[in-house]
Order: structure tokens, then C-alpha cells, then sequence
């Protein structure tokens, strides 16, 4: 499905596609972490291929978007970095009924050659896709753990995800780790959203 895909260059910071010459609209923003890595834009073909995993074969379509990432992954972070999934995530009504961004990590992690842990832990119940996207910028930064064990002080962290929309979860989930002593944090997800970003 996504043969001949190519995707243009995103923010680094943000991974929103960016106009040559334009200055990103993040510019301003301060993210807590250093850069993102996405195959692309959510939308046709990519979109198409993560919906698809929804009614036929999750693991094949996570096992490709994961690899692919995974791929990506490898020559843009640090190697002694670890994959660290985001719990719970946005788009969980893409994925319903399996831990979809361990999957993707799991995957990623062995086409990177670079380990997984699942590091954070989501305190509160509601899945995102039930929220509206105000409710989700309104999530508690205290909503998200590290878990008992985690051994992630002095690490490069790589967040796992599916969708970035807001970057909300991403931020409370890069702060976690920041406050738990890691050395840096990057985001890798398979799409961005075109949705414009508001503060
Ligand atoms: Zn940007």
C-alpha cells in the first residue's frame, strides 16, 4: 500500500510539513523535547495504511509501520538510545483492542537494532479518542508514571506514538522523563496531523 511513498521534510520540532523558505508556526513554542521523526502526513496514502490495520491484519500493518519507522529511527538518534512507547495513546480508535504503540514500538525497536521498555505508565481511565481535543490540552500534567524500574537516567529516550495531533500527550510524557533523569528525548510517530497547532 505504501509502495513508492516518500515523505517530504517535516519540522524538526514539531513534524508538521514545513514551506521552503517559511519559518515553522512552532517557532515560538518551547517542546521538551529535541525533535520529531514521522514517516509523514496524516493523510492518503498513510492514513489509509494505518486505518486499514484496524479491519484486516493489525499485526502485519503495525509490524510495517513499525519497521519502516524503526528504519527511520536508526539514523537519526543517538545509538545507544531506547524506545520508549507512549501509554495509551491518541488514536486509539484506529487501534482498538490491543496495545497498539507497544506493538509499533516492539517492531521499531528491532528494525532500529536499538531496545524497548515500557518505561511510562497512564494513571487516569478515559481513552483519548473519547476526548474532545480542548479536553485534551486540559489533560493533568501528574497523569502519567515511571513505572517502578523504569532505568531510564542517563538515557536517550525515543517516544513511540501513532498520531501526533496536539502534542499534548507528548509533552507530559517527555517531562516525565525529563524529571526522571534522562539525558535526551525525541518523538518518533508514523503521522502528523495537518490540524494547525493552538496554545
Ligand atoms: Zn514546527
Amino acid at each position: 500500500m505504501l509502495a513508492g511513498f516518500e515523505q517530504t521534510d517535516g519540522c524538526y520540532w514539531c513534524g508538521k510539513e514545513v514551506v521552503t523558505y517559511e519559518k515553522c508556526a512552532c517557532n515560538e513554542r518551547h517542546a521538551p523535547w529535541s525533535r520529531v521523526i514521522r514517516l509523514g502526513n496524516y493523510e492518503p496514502p498513510l492514513s489509509e495504511c494505518i486505518l486499514s490495520g484496524k479491519y484486516a491484519a493489525w499485526d502485519v500493518g503495525l509490524e510495517y509501520l513499525g519497521a519502516m519507522l524503526g528504519h527511520q529511527i536508526r539514523g537519526c538518534v543517538p545509538p545507544n538510545s531506547i524506545l520508549v512507547p507512549v501509554p495509551m495513546p491518541l488514536s486509539r480508535r484506529f487501534f482498538r483492542g490491543i496495545n497498539h504503540t507497544k506493538e509499533l514500538a516492539l517492531h521499531a525497536s528491532r528494525a532500529a537494532r536499538m531496545p524497548m521498555r515500557c518505561s511510562l505508565w497512564r494513571r487516569e481511565g478515559a481513552p483519548q479518542a473519547s476526548k474532545t481535543a480542548s479536553a485534551r490540552l486540559k489533560m493533568k500534567h501528574n497523569s502519567m508514571l515511571m513505572r517502578p524500574l523504569a532505568r531510564v537516567r542517563g538515557k536517550n529516550i525515543v517516544l513511540i506514538d501513532d498520531v501526533l495531533t496536539t502534542g499534548k500527550t507528548i509533552e507530559i510524557a517527555s517531562n516525565t522523563l525529563r524529571r526522571a533523569g534522562v539525558v535526551s528525548v525525541r518523538v518518533a510517530v508514523v503521522a502528523v496531523t495537518k490540524m494547525p497547532k493552538k496554545r
